[in-house]
């Protein structure tokens, strides 16, 4: 899986510097993969040759149809190479396989054929008659983007800002993170099958410098960021600097409400998966469980009870619920926050650790609290691991507030036999997605996060307003619009 070349204005080319990414693998501990790490010359070529194939290549000019077929292409070859895509996610970060079939490819391709989709159908120039005469409302590309993604749904992260970007007719420099940077290559070997034009998207794998680098290149028009909160106010504040647009996507530490009404033998197995789904590493995990007092015992004995059976094992083992985390790091982090519960005086249910026999990986144990106050710091950070806390709550009022107690308000879920409270629920959450008996995400429907959680939205055709520059055209008294032009 070595590579030595980066992909930049449709070719594959010698990196300027000499550095280089050791990709290893959570599960065996050992370097899986050596690419070349991008210096800030590689981003200035890559913004350059973005900026030309913005400012005079075809992508802008073409239809928006036209771009469609070539997306529509993008995604058949994608799934086409599901499995080998889906393997190398999981071995580059550890998903479990069958979340990285579902959850990282074709969640994927799903989003892009979402926005080959609106791209044939979306209104991108419209004429109006105001008061002060008939003007045309044209949508154009915003230009340049610059895409920063994380590594825990790295091509999904990637898709959520590739498809609106060349829906819109602009055109790419992507940055992956430097744990991912396998998926982007593979990407890269679709886009050049597909023969997107030159310059159209460029790639450029590397760390946080590199990343700075990209967000203040005065050719970058717009930056689309997913990644943590501290990583987004830094970048936010860069962009402010320049006045450039930026949509960030952030952290969460989203709450699912159990109503005493619920049937715990579907609500528990169909909340688990946001809770938990890849080991625990997304945004959108729900991993505060909120429970009346009446049932809280039932509800943390529900939860105890299919957290202990969830397989903790190889990631490329179809059976496996929960795989190892991405990094070292990142264990030793979720382990703190296990320490830091029990010492403000929660109690673990289940796990608390790593578990019994993996001597290699980085793996921590399906856990749960039960008797967690919402203040405390397990309740309030983001872990990003498999550790759920179960809160008690008193009315529904109360679960409400402590949803909403919160620096986040990315997602969450209500779950009840009356679709109608839920629904009630459901708007007074302050958070960017939400769902009633199931999941928050809808690729149809803006997807990002109230508060800290983010600014701006992806997804929907919100998501691909984010890419666009709306322009008025004030026109002559009298002029009107060719009919079918
Ligand atoms: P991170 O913020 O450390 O890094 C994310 C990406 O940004 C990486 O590519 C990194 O190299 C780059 N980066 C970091 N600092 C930068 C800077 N100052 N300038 C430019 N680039 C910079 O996050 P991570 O640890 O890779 O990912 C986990 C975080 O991502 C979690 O907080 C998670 O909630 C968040 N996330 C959010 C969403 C969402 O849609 N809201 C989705 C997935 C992950």
């Amino acid at each position: 899986m070595d590579r030595d070349k980066l992909y930049i204005d449709g070719e594959w080319v010698e990196p300027a510097g000499t550095s280089t990414i050791e990709v290893i693998s959570p599960l065996t501990e050992e370097v899986i993969a050596t690419v070349p790490e991008a210096s800030p010359a590689d981003v200035d070529r890559a913004v350059q040759a973005a900026r030309r194939a913005f400012d005079s290549g075809p992508w802008p000019r073409m239809a928006p149809g036209e771009r469609a077929d070539v997306m529509e292409k993008i995604s058949q070859l994608i799934q086409g190479r599901h499995e080998d895509v889906a393997r190398t996610i999981t071995e580059e970060m550890g998903s479990p396989i069958s979340f990285s079939v579902m959850g990282q490819v074709f969640a994927s391709t799903m989003v892009l054929d979402y926005y080959t989709a609106l791209a044939r159908e979306y209104e991108f120039e419209e004429f109006r008659q105001g008061a002060l005469g008939p003007v045309i409302v044209r949508k154009e590309p915003v230009g340049v983007a610059g895409a920063i993604v994380p590594w825990n749904v790295p091509l999904f992260t990637i898709m959520l800002k590739l498809g609106p970007a060349l829906a819109s007719g602009s055109t790419v420099v992507l940055k992956p993170a430097p744990e991912t940077p396998l998926d982007a290559f593979l990407l890269a070997e679709v886009l050049e099958e597909v023969g997107l034009p030159a310059g159209v998207v460029n790639i450029v794998p590397a760390g946080r410098e590199v990343g700075e680098h990209l967000v203040t290149h005065r050719d970058v028009d717009k930056i689309g960021f997913t990644g943590s909160t501290a990583a987004g106010k830094k970048i936010a504040a860069l962009c402010g600097a320049q006045l450039k647009r930026c949509t960030l996507e952030l952290g969460g530490k989203s709450a699912a409400i159990v109503l005493d009404d619920a049937d715990l033998s579907t609500a528990i197995p169909g909340l688990l998966p946001n809770a938990i789904m890849n080991n625990g590493q997304a945004c959108i995990a729900q991993t505060r469980i909120l429970a009346s007092r009446k049932r809280y015992d039932e509800v943390v004995d529900a939860l105890a009870t299919a957290m202990a059976a969830t397989k903790v094992g190889e990631p490329l083992d179809p059976e496996t619920g929960i795989g190892p985390l991405v990094a070292e790091r990142q264990r030793e982090r979720v382990l703190g926050y296990i320490e830091k519960g029990r010492e403000e005086g929660a109690r673990v249910v289940v796990g608390g650790g790593r578990p019994a026999g993996f001597d290699k990986g980085w793996f921590v144990e399906p856990t749960v609290f039960a008797d967690v106050d919402n203040k405390m710091t397990i309740a309030q950070e983001e872990i990003f691991g498999p550790v759920l806390a179960v809160i008690p709550y008193d009315s529904q009022e109360d679960a409400v507030r402590i949803a909403n107690e919160s620096d986040y308000g990315l997602a969450g879920s209500v779950w009840t036999s009356d679709v109608g409270a839920g629904l009630e629920i459901a708007k007074q959450v302050r958070t960017g997605t939400y769902g009633v008996n199931g999941s928050s995400m809808n690729f149809a429907a803006p997807f990002g996060g109230f508060k800290q959680s983010g600014v701006g939205r992806e997804l929907g055709p919100e998501g691909l307003e984010a890419y666009l520059e709306p322009k008025g055209i004030n026109m002559p008294f009298g002029w009107e619009p060719i009919v079918g032009a």
